[in-house]
């Protein structure tokens, strides 16, 4: 779910975009009225994420797939550390493969990704721990920045701007727009710039982090309408206080659901530890004896206006996207039906 503020102006941006009489679709990138979106976007970007001096904001495509890439690329020298918690997690690790030793530090795997591995040691030599803050597909969220004495790569794709970060903890953070952001075709990259040119390999030219450093964004045609819309989602969480007041939103709006799947007799949550539960995507099924009952919950919800409540395939249930945009009424109305289809059974 995406702000109505921000569908609305992009629905004017369509049309007419900053009065030059053009769609945002049509304009030059290099025309002063996008190279000003551009600007204002990763301005934005690093006063709502504090983040410090000798880091770089970029606005690339290829999602955050690509990003399982390009990390590898900038950063991998010799060997490199990788948490698995989940298919995506799995995606960029396959990636660093081809680039050397990977060692998978931990992995939920054994328990379908349902919690977040806690002891786990990263090797001194490793040139980078890779992360994945947000299990979209499981619903488990590394809710603070990891402590480790190699670089951090974080894969932010589906929690970033959530809440307050410590940036200056990262070497690089990259996310794909089309969850807290904008529509999918943007992916935001946030490096540390003293962490490149370090690996010694030539790297092709769209995949070298320092050609899009150089060119601010342009050194290929910026995805304009999606980056538009990212600023407009990034204006509107200003306007409502930052992140600090997202995360208290999200923090809110994760209880409400989490405390009725706690307390209904017809529904468990898929994580079972309540620290590592996502507060972006909530995961949950029948409960025991309930099971057949999970068609008819899902038509009862679609009958409520509720979509896109299907769990993912390996994880089989419900799946809620809270994502910072859903209001807090939305999560409430779920509950109710909750609720009434408990009391039904
Ligand atoms: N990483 C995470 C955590 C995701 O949730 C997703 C998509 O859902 C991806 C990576 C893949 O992103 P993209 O489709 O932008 O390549």
């Amino acid at each position: 779910m995406l702000p109505e503020f921000t569908k609305q102006k992009v629905a004017e941006a369509a049309l007419n975009f900053a009065g030059t009489g053009l769609s945002v679709m049509e304009v030059s990138h290099r025309g002063k009225e996008f190279v000003a979106v551009m600007d204002e976007a990763i301005a934005l970007v690093k006063e709502l994420l504090n983040i410090p001096e000798g880091y770089s904001v970029l606005f690339l495509q290829g999602g955050a797939s690509l990003q399982f890439l390009m990390a590898p690329y900038n950063l991998f020298k010799s060997k490199a550390a990788y948490l698995n918690t989940g298919v995506w997690a799995s995606k960029a690790l396959k990636e660093a493969t081809f680039f050397g030793e990977v060692i998978e530090v931990a992995s939920s795997k054994d328990k379908n990704f349902n919690y977040l591995p806690k002891s786990y040691e990263v090797p001194s030599d490793a040139d980078y721990l890779h992360v994945t803050t947000n299990n979209t597909i499981y619903g488990t969220e590394l809710k603070s920045d990891p402590e480790v004495n190699v670089r951090l790569v974080a894969d932010m794709s589906s929690d970033i701007f959530s809440r307050p970060i410590d940036v200056s903890k990262y070497d690089l953070i990259y996310a794909g727009a089309q969850k807290n952001l904008g529509p999918s075709g943007a992916t935001l990259v946030i490096v540390k710039d003293d962490a490149l040119g370090k690996t010694g390999r030539p790297i092709p030219t769209m995949l070298d982090y320092r050609v899009h450093i150089k060119d601010g964004s342009m050194f290929n045609t910026p995805a304009t309408l999606p980056v538009f819309a990212c600023l407009q989602t990034l204006i509107w969480l200003k306007e409502l206080g930052g992140v600090a007041a997202m995360e208290k939103i999200n923090i809110a709006k994760a209880d409400v659901i989490y405390k009725e799947l706690e307390r209904n007799k017809v529904f468990v949550p898929t994580v079972p530890a309540p620290e590592d539960r996502s507060r972006m995507n909530v995961t949950f099924v029948m409960a025991p004896g309930y099971e057949s009952l999970e068609k008819e919950f899902l038509d009862l919800a679609a009958a409520s206006g509720m979509v896109g409540l299907k769990g993912h395939r390996s994880v089989g249930g419900f799946r809620a996207s809270i994502y910072n945009a859903l209001p807090i009424e939305s999560v409430q109305a779920l509950v109710d039906v909750m609720k009434e289809f408990e009391a039904s059974h």
